[in-house]
């Protein structure tokens, strides 16, 4: 299936962020912008995250309303409902794109991390917990001693997310790219496949 559009649409994306990184959005997102919006969307791509306050996916791409779907979870796990999310941002309203944005200091991976550290099991935050073990205990095993393992878990469980998405037969034709947004710059960088 050819992704032409879909990476039309991932080059503007990224040209939001550079306007987003350099202090001049082109998108104020007033009430003026939401009534012109209000009679129907037209959605390019939808942007799968964490939950995490600080990350805004609406201005980190410099987009307006009815321009950007977003679907959150913690630590972007792509369980039943979200991933139900995505298939119906394809089916229905024609999106050829899905961008899985982790951060750096996330509060799920860190959760993660801790619990696998010191193999604890808090019922509370079990489920998630377990969604994330696997990238978690990989990023604790190839981490050098002295090092943080937080951003090798973070990638780790951005690829895992574009991997499970891109195998869906329910999600064919859809584009599915991997991307860290950094905390103190604002900068989106693409992650590699592999
Ligand atoms: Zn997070």
């Amino acid at each position: 299936m050819e992704h032409h559009e879909a990476a039309k649409t991932l080059v503007e994306l990224l040209e939001g962020n550079g306007r987003f990184v350099a202090g001049e959005p082109r998108y104020k997102r007033d009430i003026t912008a939401a009534r012109e919006a209000a009679p129907g969307q037209t959605p390019s791509a939808v942007v799968f995250t964490c939950i995490d306050s600080r990350v805004t996916a609406e201005s980190v791409f410099d987009r307006d309303f009815g321009q950007l779907l977003v679907v959150r979870t913690a630590g972007h796990v792509p369980d039943r409902a979200a991933v139900g999310s995505l298939e119906f941002s394809a089916a229905e309203l024609g999106v050829s794109l899905v961008v899985v944005l982790g951060h750096e200091r996330c509060g799920a991976i860190d959760a993660a991390l801790n619990a696998v550290a010191d193999d604890t099991h808090d019922p509370r935050t079990g489920y998630l917990v377990e969604q994330l073990w696997q990238p978690a205990s990989q990023a604790l095993s190839e981490t050098p001693e002295g090092e943080d393992p937080a951003s090798h878990a973070l990638r780790l469980q951005v690829r895992r997310t574009v991997a499970d998405l891109s195998r869906r037969e329910s999600l064919e034709g859809v584009l599915v790219v991997g991307a860290v947004y950094d905390l103190d710059t604002g900068r989106v960088t693409l992650v590699d496949e592999d």
